[in-house]
């Protein structure tokens, strides 16, 4: 029999009916997971057809993105802050309702960013397909399975059918070696692989991340990696699922129990490609070469090792207005610049262990005079141990703002932005001109690198911290 990949096998697994040269493959979909920002236009739809959702019982609803992360919105009796936000919290509760769809609410112990909640329930799970109407969906190929983000009609179409039509995307193996040498973590990993392959490179593919270094890492630092494969411009991420795989989710309330279990563990052994599965493209890294990571552009492609000095313009003009938006000229380096703005949180970086990480480096040091530090926990669930764990208050006698969970400042819907010309170092996903506010200047980097510069007020490395 040909050797597979863990793509390859996911995919026929699911496939309902084959493509062929005039149209697309139907795909079964075992997971849709909303929330409050691209549902709306997807109910509607359903309400114009007279349609109902067809597996309700297959779709789990959230509310993170434009929800508000001060506490006496989510639970005391201050309204929230912005209209549109709570006009969106509001239709999903209503559209949640009307459709028997289940939804972490607002002050739901569960309720979290979309990325992070899938996978701390268990209802992430190895060789499943998963969609939600948000990019960064390839989080959760961490457990091996095939994620990816759609678009608002899509979401309808998946809602309707349980099924999506979809072209089968071609596979690129990213092979990693060596030991991630301290004080640098998956992020910078994932932020390597994209300035090595660029911003297109994984275009019309779905990477699978392998080697010993992948192996070596744990499950949250395994969804960081995922997480930013859109990043690369690939149609998803996988990590072949493993014992360190199984031993998240084992326990987990939406996880397979008793038989359920033995007998999902056994169909999830099978799921890694097998020897010699050929792949359509490749990359090579060495993990033990790097250092801290930090992008100076407006695209996560747009990335250096923290010391290192930005390249010259090489008469590009989308290059020179890049670094005309951030305000920097070829041949600086970054190292040293001020800045205004840290935040620590998202579906890339905000879970247990990036706020322990982040600790690690504030517990005992202040926050730089002037510069504001926002730590916003991935979830309920997160903010519950990062409190339990005296982190938060690590992060409050630092001098920052410890907040509910929400995606904050990622995408700055819920009011949580950067102001006009302000630097901010994030430990988000995306630094695209206007993401955290409008000329908001943003800097992707690891939580360690993050922290450190909120206590430099300037971008810092943060081994010397370590
Ligand atoms: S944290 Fe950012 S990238 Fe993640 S789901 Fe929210 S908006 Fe999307």
């Amino acid at each position: 029999m040909t050797a597979r990949t863990i793509f390859d096998k996911v995919w026929s697994a699911h496939e309902v009916v084959a493509e062929t040269r005039d149209t697309p493959a139907v795909l079964y979909i075992d997971l849709h997971l909303i929330h409050e920002v691209t549902s709306p236009q997807a109910f509607a739809m359903l309400r114009q057809s007279g349609l109902k959702v067809r597996r309700a019982d297959r779709t789990l609803a959230t509310l993170d993105h434009s929800t508000p992360t001060r506490s006496e919105q989510v639970f005391g009796r201050v309204p929230i802050k912005l209209d549109a936000a709570a006009r969106q919290v509001r239709q999903l509760e209503e559209n949640a309702a009307e459709f028997c769809i289940e939804l972490f609410g607002l002050r739901d112990a569960r309720r979290g960013i979309v990325h992070v909640i899938g996978p701390e329930q268990g209802a992430t799970q190895p060789g499943m397909t998963i969609v939600c109407g948000d990019s960064h969906t390839s989080t959760h190929g961490a457990f091996g399975a095939l994620a990816f983000g759609i678009g608002s009609t899509e979401v309808g179409h998946v809602f309707a059918t349980q099924c999506l039509l979809q072209r089968k995307p071609k596979t690129f193996a990213v092979d990693v070696h060596g030991r991630l040498p301290t004080g640098v973590t998956a992020k910078d990993l994932i932020l390597a692989v994209i300035g090595k392959i660029g911003v297109a490179g994984g275009t019309g593919h779905v990477l699978e991340y392998r080697g010993a270094t992948i192996a070596a890492l744990s499950m949250e630092e395994r969804m960081t990696v995922c997480n930013m494969s859109i990043e690369a411009g690939a149609r998803a991420g996988m990590i072949a699922p493993d014992e360190t795989t199984f031993a998240y989710l084992s326990g987990r309330p939406r996880a397979p129990q008793g038989g359920a279990w033995e007998k999902a563990l056994a169909a999830w052994r099978d799921l890694p490609s097998d020897a010699g599965a050929e792949f359509d493209a490749s990359a090579d890294i060495d993990a033990a070469t790097l250092a801290p990571m930090i992008t100076y552009g407006t695209n996560p492609g747009m990335v250096l090792p923290v010391g290192a000095a930005i390249p010259p313009s090489a008469g590009n003009p989308a290059y020179d207005k890049a670094l005309a938006y951030m305000g920097f000229h070829g041949g600086e380096t970054l190292l040293g610049m001020p800045i205004n703005v840290v935040f620590i949180g998202s579906c890339t970086n905000g879970r247990i262990e990036d706020l322990q990480a982040a600790a690690r480096i504030l517990r005992g040091r202040k926050v730089a005079s002037g510069v504001q530090l926002l730590v916003v926990p991935g979830s309920q669930e997160v903010k519950r141990q990062a409190e339990a764990e005296g982190l938060a208050d690590v992060f409050k006698a630092a001098g920052g703002e410890w907040r509910e969970s929400g995606c904050s400042m990622c995408l700055g819907m819920n009011g949580d932005t950067v102001a006009a010309g302000a630097y901010a170092v994030s430990t988000s996903n995306r630094n695209f001109e206007g993401r955290q506010g409008v000329g908001a200047r943003t800097l992707l980097a690891s939580p360690y690198t993050a922290a450190a510069s909120a206590v430099a007020g300037r971008i810092a490395d943060p081994r010397e911290m370590l």
